[in-house]
């Protein structure tokens, strides 16, 4: 028998991105500038930092400068400062490059860089000014009192698939804290509970999410160069599928590329895996990775929604930062700088709470103030009818998006409502569109140079799962997901999963049904987003479990 150990801190962040590293930074700045002595805990589930990372990226560095106003900026682990910047449209036999910059997506003055890497630098930088930071602690469980957040429990160990404790049964830690920062990124599990009970997103838009599928590789030196930048559009999408490919180029003869489609697609045997691996056929992409060799893969969900889908941010003793929060700008792709400044903005109100002793919602309202007031409305707001627009099209949301650009934002309708993604999705009968394997047939077969199949993929990310646990993937309700998910849909979870994860099995009863291979999951949560019927929910798995990314 083993008992729950309880401990107390004054602040505790669960999560270590860029949102909740920098809101460590900034407050542990703060309680030093103001004499306030407060113990700092950060808890992170990935088994180090970095290793649960997964961004582009192109990197906004202004605010790097405010996070670290004394730190050399040479020194930050940037990659390489941007040194060509271009769109490319794409069909299947060609390309060109667009004579313009698609306003809101220029790059000039940006870097590259791992995302992983300046996450593993900034948790250097908090533990130098006295943040505990704890990697391998998965947080599962809000902890309330009275109806109000009073901190968080990481998961308990040493159980079988059945929940039934084991001989080596290990009780989770209990963290009370005064406030806690929900840092958890895209789609946070336990913020997903915390805006279900304090229902935050009242009147909000629903969130909507792209995944993106990303790989690192080693090419031929002269392939790409360092800072060179390019978008794609078009092919291998129909313009009523919202996305494109990502290829920046790194240093040591590495570049990235990634491949993002927006979930609110319609056939329920679209690949997004599977589509960048078809995009990488193309003549464009090909001949960047000609000669080289895959190095990495993962993929991960960003919140695409914007202004109108960002939930209320506060409770009683509670904050919501970065992806989480929903701080994401379209049409510019990019949420790590706004990731650092809802941080910023989190320690700011803490660190003033604290001070007053008051950490009630009237009193954490004032983040509300401090977001409005910031960089963060001021690039949100103009394109706050952005990603709506696209769910139309893409000559549709173009034409919506030339009237924003004129109206401010506004359009010509006001505000552009969004539907969940796990609704979009049209069962097998009433699909009309060509399905997936048909509209692909011939470039589906990988062959392990150029492309790869999701299990080799898979691999490519380090990701592990220990046996002894219950499995992290959770069918919520198991007779209406074989009636409907299975029956109606064709198990499109298969489709939608970014690694090996579902398996659509049929047993020597002729019935069909799911196989969850939880231990090829990537903690992507398209399942938990995109699932019809939102008929999966993604929990967090082990401490220490999951990718093992170095470089994404
Ligand atoms: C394919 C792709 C490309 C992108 N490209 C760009 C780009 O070029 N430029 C740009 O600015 N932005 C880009 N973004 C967006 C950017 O990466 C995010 O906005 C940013 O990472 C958000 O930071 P965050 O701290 O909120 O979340 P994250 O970076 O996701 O970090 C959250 C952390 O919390 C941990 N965690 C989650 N739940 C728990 C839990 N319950 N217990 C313990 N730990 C937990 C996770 O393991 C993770 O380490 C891209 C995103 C994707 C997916």
């Amino acid at each position: 028998m083993n008992t729950i150990d309880t401990i107390q801190t004054d602040v505790l962040i669960i999560g270590g991105g860029p949102s909740g590293l920098a809101t460590a930074i900034h407050l542990a700045d703060i309680c030093k500038k103001n004499g306030q002595n407060l113990r700092i805990l950060l808890l992170e589930k990935g088994s180090s930092i970095g290793s649960h990372i997964l961004s582009g990226a192109v990197i906004k560095p202004a605010v790097f400068k405010e996070l670290l106003p004394d730190v050399d900026f040479a020194e930050i682990p940037f990659n390489a400062k941007v040194t060509s910047d271009k769109t490319i449209i794409l069909s299947e036999n060609g390309s060109f490059t667009l004579p313009f910059h698609i306003p809101y997506m220029s790059n000039s003055g940006n870097y590259t860089a791992s995302l992983g890497q300046i996450c593993k630098y900034l948790a250097t930088k908090a533990e130098e000014k006295g943040v505990e930071i704890y990697t391998g602690f998965a947080v599962d469980e809000i902890l309330y009192k009275n109806g109000k957040v009073i901190g968080a429990k990481t998961i308990d160990t040493g159980i079988d698939h059945h929940g039934k404790q084991l001989e080596n049964f290990q009780a989770g830690t209990r963290v009370e804290a005064k406030i806690t920062i929900f840092a958890e990124g895209t789609r946070g599990s336990l913020t997903k509970t915390l805006i279900n009970r304090f229902n935050l997103d009242k009147d909000k838009n629903k969130q909507i999410y792209s995944l993106g599928c990303k790989e690192i590789w080693s090419v031929p030196e002269g392939n790409i160069k360092p800072g060179e930048v390019y978008h794609t559009m078009g092919y291998p999408l129909k313009n009523e599928e919202f996305g494109g490919g990502f290829i920046y180029g790194l240093n040591d003869n590495k570049v990235a590329v990634g491949f993002v489609v927006g979930l609110d697609y319609k056939d329920p045997t679209f690949d997004v895996h599977d589509v960048m691996q078809v995009w990488k056929t193309t003549k464009f992409v090909s001949t960047i990775l000609k000669g080289g060799k895959l190095v990495e893969y993962g993929a991960k969900t960003l919140p695409e929604g914007g202004y109108y889908a960002v939930p209320k941010l506060y409770v009683d003793n509670a904050l919501i930062v970065g992806d989480s929060g929903g701080f994401l700008t379209m049409p510019a792709l990019k949420g790590i700088h706004l990731a650092i400044k809802s941080g910023m903005l989190a320690a700011q109100t803490a660190a003033n709470a604290l001070q007053k002793n008051d950490t009630s919602e009237k009193s954490l309202q004032q983040y509300e103030t401090r977001i409005a007031n910031s960089f963060i409305h001021k690039e949100m707001y103009p394109v706050r009818n952005f990603r709506q627009a696209f769910t139309k099209g893409l000559f549709i949301g173009g034409f919506h998006f030339a009237t924003q650009l004129i109206t401010g934002g506004a359009g010509l309708f006001g505000r552009l409502k969004s539907h969940a993604d796990s609704e979009t999705t049209q069962t097998l009968k009433g699909f009309t569109g060509v399905p997936f394997k048909e509209r692909f047939k011939g470039k589906l077969e990988f062959d392990k140079v150029l492309t790869f199949d999701k299990a080799t993929n898979t691999f490519y990310s380090g990701t592990h799962h220990d046996e002894q646990q219950v499995v992290h993937l959770q069918i919520n309700d198991q007779k209406n997901f074989d009636e409907v998910n299975i029956a109606q849909y064709g198990a499109t979870e298969q489709f939608l999963c970014s690694s090996e994860v579902y398996e659509l099995h049929t047993n020597k009863d002729g019935k069909k049904e799911l196989r969850i291979h939880a231990e090829n999951c990537l903690h992507c949560r398209t399942c938990d987003i995109k699932s019809p019927g939102a008929g999966i929910t993604w929990n967090v798995p082990n401490g220490g479990n999951g990718p093992d990314f170095q470089n994404m």
